[in-house]
């Protein structure tokens, strides 16, 4: 990821950088000094910074409710300003965004979890998820791919895909409740290595899916920074039970 030390610091994807054709951003920090918390409840001013920094109307941005669920919105014209500043018109109980209209701007929120970018340069179309050990253990980057093929007629070599910032597997140690979802996947993701308990690679894990569904390896680029232990402090909910949250978004131009 680049740094973008601008008033409202943000990263963006070498991969996703090439093309003129979208708008992206991963928020950073919750240092004092870089303040930019992008929570549903208290988090609406900052929003509006970040709208002004990307460069996009707040009215046009897009979030769901995400529940951990595998549901994924079609996200139209008529869902503009869904979620912007409140939670009450958020897209109910879903955890990722899909669109092929452009100007709106898809965004999800993270604190640990990991939050993925999709965009296909062919049919101009584009995803935002939120992949929690749930999600992830379920697919739902897959099924987001599989859902673009079926709406917008996508084809998985064509995706870029951007991996951001979550827990690293440094930092996410899990119970025996949260390993058996995992417990068929390669060693290389669920890992004992030398923990008392195992940690999970949810990095490696939705790598591997995005590439399962079609996605080449070299258009998939990913965050190798911890959230909870990383250099830029990211908020993290393991680290100090923050409700800040991360925003990661994307708008077709
Ligand atoms: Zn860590």
């Amino acid at each position: 990821m680049l740094l973008h030390p601008a008033d409202f610091p943000y990263f963006t994807f070498a991969n996703l950088d090439r093309f003129n054709t979208l708008r992206h951003f991963v928020t950073c920090g919750n240092s004092a000094e870089t303040d930019i918390n992008l929570r549903s409840v208290g988090g609406a001013a900052n929003r509006r910074r970040l709208a002004q920094t990307i460069g996009f109307e707040i009215d046009r941005l897009v979030t769901g409710e995400q529940t951990h669920s595998l549901n994924i919105a079609v996200v139209t014209s008529a869902d503009v300003g869904r979620g912007s500043v409140d939670i009450d018109s958020r897209i109910p109980c879903t955890d990722a965004l899909i669109t092929n209209r452009r100007g709106l701007c898809l965004m999800v929120l993270t604190a640990d979890c990991v939050p993925v970018l999709l965009y296909d340069p062919t049919t101009h179309s584009a995803a935002a998820i939120h992949a929690g050990w749930r999600g992830t253990a379920n697919d739902i980057v897959g099924l987001s791919v599989k859902k673009m093929a079926d709406e917008f007629g996508t084809k998985p070599e064509n995706l870029m895909a951007a991996i951001g910032p979550c827990i690293g597997t440094c930092c996410f140690e899990v119970g025996d409740d949260v390993a058996r979802h995992f417990s068929h996947w390669p060693d290389t993701i669920l890992r004992h290595a030398n923990w008392p308990k195992p940690h999970i690679d949810l990095v490696l894990a939705n790598r591997l899916q995005l590439e399962l569904a079609g996605v080449q390896a070299s258009n998939i680029e990913s965050s190798d920074e911890c959230t909870k232990c990383g250099p830029h402090r990211l908020f993290s909910h393991r680290r100090n039970q923050t409700l800040g949250r991360i925003g990661t978004g994307i708008m077709l131009i």
